[in-house]
């Protein structure tokens, strides 16, 4: 099948048929071509309704959670993003297309190097790699609009608390080893207002303020 046309069908089933309403974000999946971002071996599934390996036991996440987790920052288009866990690249790929400038960090370095070589070849210009570790946040960057956690947390970070605007949002998994809650965090004068949102599996979130490395 060409990827054109299973990109469309996931975005009518995956995403609309589950009640993603954005209509950017659904513009903007049915535009990025996350086979792309995906090993030559495993492209055939590229759309499929599960996340995939890329590499160093990580995934990338699947489509109607990349769909999700975007909706839930309610983009308008002149924002400041920060991604932690830029795995393949794909989420802030699609992130580039709805804000003005995506800050992306990934811990292992292989994986940040081949995401910020693709995200460059294909021609994505505002979006920022740096390999680190992301529950750090990114301070010199700091206010975001939106923080999106793409990684399994034992708690939502309060560095990263710290580096959203009054009224910035954080979608972030919360939970233990192998299920978490997808949480939506809103900062406000006194702290963050959180509400869960679904139930979800991502791989760990490891760090100074995550989980520790075995
Ligand atoms: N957004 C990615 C999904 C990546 S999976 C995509 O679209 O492909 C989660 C990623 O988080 C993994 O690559 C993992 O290495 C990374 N990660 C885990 N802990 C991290 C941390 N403390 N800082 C930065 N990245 C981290």
């Amino acid at each position: 099948m060409e990827y054109s046309v299973a990109r469309r069908r996931m975005v009518e089933y995956q995403l609309v048929g589950r009640g993603i309403n954005d209509k950017r974000v659904l513009e903007v999946m049915g535009r990025v071509p996350r086979h792309l971002f995906i090993e030559e071996e495993l492209r055939d599934k590229a759309y499929g309704d599960y996340p995939l390996p890329i590499g160093e036991n990580q995934t990338i996440s699947q489509p109607y959670m990349v769909a999700v987790m975007t909706e839930l920052l309610e983009l308008k288009g002149d924002e400041s993003v920060l991604e932690i866990g830029t795995g393949s690249g794909y989420q802030a790929a699609v992130l580039s297309e709805l804000v003005e400038k995506v800050y992306t960090i990934e811990r292992i370095e292989s994986l940040a190097i081949k995401a910020r070589d693709l995200l460059k070849y294909l021609g994505y210009r505002n979006i920022v790699t740096r390999v680190s570790d992301g529950t750090c946040g990114w301070k010199e960057m700091s206010p975001f609009d939106g923080i999106i956690v793409a990684a399994g947390a034992p708690g939502i970070p309060q560095t990263l608390v710290e580096q959203l605007k009054i009224g910035g949002r954080i979608v972030i998994p919360v939970g233990g080893d192998f299920s978490q809650t997808l949480l939506k965090g809103i900062r406000t004068e006194k702290g963050i207002k959180t509400e869960d949102i679904t139930g979800c599996v991502f791989v760990k979130l490891i760090g100074e303020y995550g989980w520790r490395e075995r």
